[in-house]
């Protein structure tokens, strides 16, 4: 294809588009107009995870996370690739059973993963708290450093022939984007602006929700896996106005890497102190440990959230197409948005269905 695509936006999702469609011979162009990877990608934890909330979100992570694990080999290591594996802790019966459907699910669709009980469990995480039922450890999860990754999947669009260029997007048109200061031609054009996409597209069906993230000084081996508790999923699928769940990540560092918190109706930035103490107190219950270790900082970000917890991904008016509302997903969504992405573009035939993703499904809502 010869077609000229402008991809707007270098954050994770826009530079593994730039680098899906440059390997595929297509002419691109990718513009950003701060620093690459900056956005929520810099923001978020880097957990590569398959995740079951509905058929299509399952079928989304694992073909995203099968495309993550076909690249290792080939990452540098400022990507900071830990094959950790995620741990669901099940805090009592009720979450073991709930660890027991998980694990039917995913193995009827061939994801592995292990039942551990109570001792297993302790045996896995030491610094968890003792008395918490089981988990259910997924070892083909992974943990990345975002921003870098972004950048290196940038960098595979230009060694393969994308132009990346610092800039301003000011509207998107048919035929063209317009910047602050020039207009540029091209056939097609892409959006992938994170959570800024609502303000070129007014009627998005998205809309922000925030995120805090603590992270402590260097104790290697303090947690092995990404450990999330199994009440993480109604917080993340939940529509709540405010939530809280305990997730640790263990950096290449050596840091932990504290979460989570979900917070709707909020658009700047600053700390919420009543639910960064909530979210620390969470974590604190499951490892009281924690209270031991030195807080290096603390920030927030935003997920952009479609109602259906579902990313757009498709045409949107003609030759523009949208790339956006991966909420807490998107770094791990990224490949397989992008490869879905490159499908529609160059017509050819999807590894999974894209219809659950397509922008059109909001129809009356888009403008
Ligand atoms: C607290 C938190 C934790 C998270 N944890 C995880 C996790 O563990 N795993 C996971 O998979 N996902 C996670 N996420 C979600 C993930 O970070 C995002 O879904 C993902 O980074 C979105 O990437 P993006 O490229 O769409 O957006 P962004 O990274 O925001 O990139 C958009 C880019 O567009 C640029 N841009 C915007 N407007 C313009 C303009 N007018 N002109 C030019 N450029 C423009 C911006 O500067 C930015 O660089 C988390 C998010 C948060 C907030």
């Amino acid at each position: 294809m010869s077609a000229e695509v402008i991809v707007a936006g270098a954050g994770i999702v826009g530079a593994a588009i730039a680098e899906a469609l440059a390997s595929a011979g297509v002419r691109v162009t990718i513009i950003e107009r701060a620093q690459v990877g900056g956005g929520a990608t810099a923001a978020g934890m880097g957990h590569v995870v398959v995740m079951d909330d509905s058929e299509a979100q399952f079928a989304l992570t694992k073909y995203s996370r099968d495309l993550w694990q076909s690249y290792v080999a080939e990452m540098p290591p400022q990507v900071e690739h830990d094959p950790a594996g995620t741990l669901w802790v099940a805090a009592d019966e009720e979450e073991l059973q709930a660890c027991r459907q998980k694990q039917r699910y995913y193995a009827e669709r061939q994801v592995e993963s292990e039942l551990l009980d109570a001792g297993q469990l302790q045996r896995a995480e030491p610094n968890l708290v003792s008395g918490l039922a089981g988990g259910l450890r997924v070892p083909g999860d992974s943990v990345i450093y975002a921003p870098c990754a972004a950048k290196w999947l940038l960098d595979r669009a230009i060694s393969q022939g994308a132009k990346f260029i610092t800039g301003t997007v000011v509207a998107f048109e048919e035929g063209g984007v317009r910047l602050t200061n020039k207009r540029l031609a091209c056939d097609l054009s892409v959006c992938a602006f994170g959570t800024a996409a609502a303000e070129y597209f007014p009627n998005l069906a998205m809309r922000p929700r925030k995120g805090h993230l603590v992270i402590t000084d260097r104790y290697p081996g303090f947690v092995r896996h990404q450990l999330v508790e199994l009440g993480y999923l109604k917080s993340a699928h939940g529509d709540s106005n405010e939530s809280v769940a305990f997730n640790a990540q263990p950096r290449r560092t050596g840091q932990v890497l504290l979460g989570s918190s979900r917070e709707f109706s909020q658009t700047t930035g600053e700390i919420n102190d009543d639910l960064l103490r909530r979210m620390i107190e969470r974590a604190l219950r499951y490892m009281p440990a924690l209270a031991n270790l030195n807080i290096l900082r603390t920030w927030t970000g935003f997920r952009a959230a479609t109602p259906d917890k579902l990313p757009l991904i498709g045409l949107t008016r003609p030759g523009i197409y949208l790339a956006t509302g991966h909420e807490g997903l998107g770094i791990t969504t990224s490949l397989g948005t992008a490869r879905l992405l490159a499908d529609q573009i160059l017509r050819r035939q999807p590894a999974i269905p894209v219809a659950p993703y397509l922008p059109g499904r909001f129809r009356e809502r888009v403008a």
